[in-house]
């Protein structure tokens, strides 16, 4: 690969409350217990664009899209990927391929991993085999695993050619 490469990571975490719409990876996931944001709470996605503004020093997602901002209350988090990732197409870079951990302890995301991975690639307009998702639980341990939250990892590598 002849291209100029740099590399991101990025981090996110959500509170679980009851009766709240759990959102992952840009998809409804049918639970009890939803993320408590001033977004929709999408930590997958959050994640995601925290590490593409890292791969190029951007900042973070807070900065470019503040929670006591108006505009981004209740917002579709594939909103505010699309916006981050045309901030890295503007300056000459497209994603290689990105790889997320979602940490949870319930529900079972397995069946909808497919569908994450297919939303994902389509906001970044790549193949859907540029996009791994994967999911562990905690083994009941930390917040995590005592369901009063939601986590997720991911990692970028990016390029210009
Ligand atoms: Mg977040």
């Amino acid at each position: 690969m002849n291209c100029d490469i740099r590399i991101g990571n990025g981090y996110d975490v959500h509170r679980l409350a009851p009766g709240l719409k759990l959102v992952l990876g840009g998809v409804e996931i049918p639970h009890t217990k939803g993320c408590v944001a001033h977004s929709d709470g999408d930590v997958i996605i959050h994640a995601l664009c925290d590490a593409l503004l890292g791969a190029l020093a951007l900042g973070d997602i807070g900065h470019h899209f503040p929670d006591t901002s108006a505009e981004f209350a209740g917002i579709d988090s594939k909103v505010l990927l699309r916006r981050t990732y045309v901030m890295i197409q503007e300056r000459g870079y497209s994603l290689v391929n990105a790889d997320i951990t979602l940490l949870l302890q319930a529900p079972k995301i397995a069946p909808y991993v497919m569908q994450m991975r297919q939303t994902l690639a389509a906001v970044l307009d790549v193949p859907v085999d540029a996009v791994s998702v994967k999911a562990t639980t905690t083994e009941k341990l930390g917040f995590t695993g005592r369901e009063e939250g939601v986590e997720a990892y991911a990692a970028v590598l990016i390029c210009k050619e």
